[in-house]
């Protein structure tokens, strides 16, 4: 009931409630959400009596559900593609990051921001790649500014290499394998980047200090060494004792291509997983994306740690990395998320969709392959994501009283189309039919962030207007000498790694 020392809440309702991904979809049901947390959960006709002089928000056409979590993904904003940089092998894609116009990332975050909601994402992770890298302190807070304006959580991670930039191993006979002339281009991708460890580290406790948010999580501060075969060991078990006595977590790129594991294999003579486990480095603290080419051992001991796995399947099909073993993660309990990845299929973040290439890719091709229902999936979207990205002690991903208020109302009439039949499985429809185009009202952190189907945070086509503008007007991009270096490398670096493709010793299939 209400209480007189709490400001007065509001009841969200639909026909349709799905207040968890694993529990059955309710009819006509009801919220009471009070001070951005779920006050009071039941029937609609039970709500309104509770609390008759609450304002309402919902219908009886719409699904109510848990606000979506994007469990992986960098924040740009703008599309690759449309900037100039083509799908490619994630070797070589990867250079053309670096030619990516400057812009006011506050701007950028802003229209991520209102991107994700308008797809019923209320919480994402943001893994920050920077203009240069001695931009990326600057960079950090004017981002998360963009998620505040926006209203959207972030667990926020900046990225740190520190050896391997352009080739995971073999540089001599890589150099030695390129005409003279383009040695010294090579050497210089082969830099490590202008911002030392020690730097790096102080930034990560300046951002955690000043903006971790464990009461409301609004944000969270976490540490990412990029990815395995950009990061030493040292610099892994220096992110392990900076992460794990704060309560925060590790978020690394692990196991995305074919290459990545048999660089493991040349180093150490064992498996990424295996290699980080004898180091004591993975535990319920880390989450893994993308792990497209683990093997029956690491699933093993991904399992005993508790190690969580992001799955970014439109992702890795459009950098050719192949498609990662849900099924098996799924069977072995893993913690799992899904995110976009800045590269969804379509190049629209839209999330409900890529939920959909998540559940189409699970189901394997076979009768001895499992049926991977769109339950599993959905989990990995709301609590099991929330759970990967912000840590499972966080009440996001369901709908049950003293969660947070996180939540969106889709057009359920419209995804169900002319006609659903009694026996039709809501979930089915959900993840096979709808889109961001059935988003209407998104209620993020205690705000209304989106009715209508239009973001009420932010002007969005003023946003877009205004970085068009900016991009229209930039001077002539610094990066042509840039891109001529990388259409250089880009051949030599793809036969490079075309001759590993010999080595048929661990994972030999093209999944
Ligand atoms: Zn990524």
């Amino acid at each position: 009931m209400h209480n007189a020392d709490t400001p007065p809440g509001q009841i969200v309702w639909a026909g349709l409630a799905l207040t968890a991904a694993t529990e059955p979809v309710r009819s006509n049901y009801a919220l009471y959400v009070q001070e951005g947390r779920i006050a009071d959960a039941g029937a609609y006709h039970e709500l309104t009596a509770r609390y008759p002089a609450a304002p309402q928000v919902g219908g009886a056409h719409l699904l109510l559900m848990p606000g979506l979590v994007n469990s992986h993904d960098h924040g740009r904003g703008l599309s690759g593609v449309a900037l100039g940089v083509p799908d490619d092998l994630l070797e070589i894609w990867l250079l053309g990051l670096a030619t990516l116009p400057t812009l006011d990332p506050r701007l950028l975050a802003q229209l991520e921001g209102v991107l994700l909601l308008r797809s019923g994402v209320t919480a994402t992770a943001h893994s920050h790649n920077p203009a240069t890298w001695a931009n990326l302190p600057a960079e950090c807070e004017p981002t998360l500014a963009g998620y505040r304006d926006a209203g959207i959580r972030v667990a926020f991670h900046p990225p740190y290499v520190d050896q391997n930039s352009l080739i995971y191993t073999g540089q001599a006979e890589f150099l030695a394998s390129l005409p003279p002339s383009l040695r010294p281009i090579a050497e210089s991708w082969m830099q490590p980047p202008p911002l030392s460890r020690e730097d790096y580290f102080t930034l990560c406790t300046q951002l955690y200090n000043r903006f971790h948010d464990p009461l409301h999580h609004t944000v969270h501060i976490q540490i990412s060494p990029a990815g395995g075969p950009w990061c030493s060991d040292e610099l892994m078990l220096a992110a392990r004792d900076w992460a794990v006595p704060r309560r925060t977590r590790v978020q690394i790129h692990l196991l995305e291509t074919r290459y990545q594991a048999l660089y493991a294999r040349r180093r150490w003579g064992s498996s990424f997983v295996a290699h980080l486990d004898s180091l004591g480095l993975l535990g319920p603290w880390l989450t893994l994306a993308h792990m497209v080419w683990s093997d029956p051992d690491d699933v093993e001991r991904l399992r005993a740690a508790k190690t969580a796995v992001a799955h970014n399947p439109s992702s890795n099909l459009r950098l050719r990395s192949g498609v990662a073993p849900i099924a098996a993660y799924l069977a072995a309990g893993l913690p799992l998320g899904i995110g976009m990845d800045g590269y969804t299929l379509d190049d629209d973040q839209d999330y409900l969709r890529e939920l959909r290439l998540a559940w189409t890719l699970a189901n394997r091709p076979g009768a001895s392959s499992p049926t991977v229902p769109a339950s599993a999936i959905l989990q990995m979207g709301l609590a099991g994501g929330a759970a990967v990205t912000f840590g499972p002690e966080v009440p996001l991903g369901h709908l049950h009283p003293g969660a947070l208020a996180d939540l969106v109302l889709l057009d359920w009439r419209a995804v169900e189309g002319i006609w659903a039949a009694p026996n039709a499985n809501p979930l089915d429809l959900l993840l096979r039919r709808a889109s961001r185009t059935h988003v209407l009202h998104v209620l993020a952190a205690g705000r209304w962030v989106v009715r209508d189907g239009h973001a009420t945070t932010l002007d969005e086509t003023a946003l877009k207007n205004n970085l068009h503008d900016l991009l229209a007007t930039q001077p002539p991009p610094k990066t042509a000498r840039l891109q001529a270096e990388i259409a250089h490398l880009a051949p030599a670096i793809r036969h490079f790694y075309s001759t590993w493709d010999r080595e048929n010793d661990v994972n030999s299939d093209l999944r």
